[in-house]
């Protein structure tokens, strides 16, 4: 069994295993996050079973999904609105919806080829002012606003609270993250897919009710950007 075998299998028990521990029902899906990652390594990833890779960069991502796109990309990573019509069509998801302004870039471009897209919305879970994505306490009014924007599919949430030393630390955010999800949907958002965790707290994501995980350095190993 290769390395890159091997730790997919183990992050996949993991996952497993917390989703157990708390009675989970509904799959959580793994996302390989793949930035810096070469198309080799992504081709082998895929060739193990992995379908799902995030990338955070749209100019990186291009080229690796014009290789192989029978795969399913996700856009990650902060978008520029001078990279809309790049990536409107690559990206079967983008994680990253933080601004009004790049809603409407969206839907304007989604209209211009005729498609939907599919994207969550980003939370700033921390405050923290260098961080991007909505405050928590605004995302049910643009939600309501965004209702208008009929190309756009808001499908869920994301967020990546302040880095910290022990996964523990990510706890209370994954835990208001949850609480935040269930008031939307309970107020009627048609949300299902919750974005949370990363190499270092994906278990306690799963654990605090995370469907979706996004695991870079863990896979492949560490970046050195
Ligand atoms: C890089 C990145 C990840 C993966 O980070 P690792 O710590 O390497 O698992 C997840 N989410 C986002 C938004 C990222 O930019």
């Amino acid at each position: 069994m290769t390395d890159l075998a091997r730790k997919l299998a183990e992050i996949k028990n993991n996952i497993a295993a917390a989703a157990a521990r708390c009675g989970r029902k509904q799959p959580v899906e793994l996302l390989a996050v793949t930035k810096t990652v070469p198309v080799e390594t992504i081709a082998q990833a895929a060739k193990l079973g992995q379908t799902a890779f995030g990338e955070s960069r749209v100019q990186e991502a291009l080229p690796k999904i014009e290789r192989l796109p029978w795969v399913e990309w996700h856009l990650i990573g902060r978008l520029q609105t001078n990279k809309v019509r790049k990536a409107v069509g690559k990206f079967s998801l983008i994680h990253s919806l933080d601004r009004w302004k790049l809603a409407e870039a969206l839907q304007e471009e989604a209209e211009r080829q005729d498609r939907t897209v599919r994207v969550l919305l980003q939370v700033n879970i921390g405050r923290e002012p260098q961080k991007g994505g909505l405050d928590p306490g605004e995302a049910e009014e643009f939600l309501r606003e965004a209702s208008s924007l009929s190309r756009l599919k808001i499908e869920g949430l994301m967020a990546i609270p302040p880095l910290g030393e022990d996964p523990e630390e990510s706890r209370p955010y994954f835990r208001e993250m949850f609480a935040l999800y269930s008031k939307l949907r309970e107020s009627g958002a048609k949300l299902s897919i919750l974005s949370l965790g990363m190499s270092n707290d994906y278990i306690v994501a799963v654990e605090e009710g995370a469907n979706l995980v996004r695991i870079g350095s863990l896979l492949f190993g560490e970046r050195t950007r």
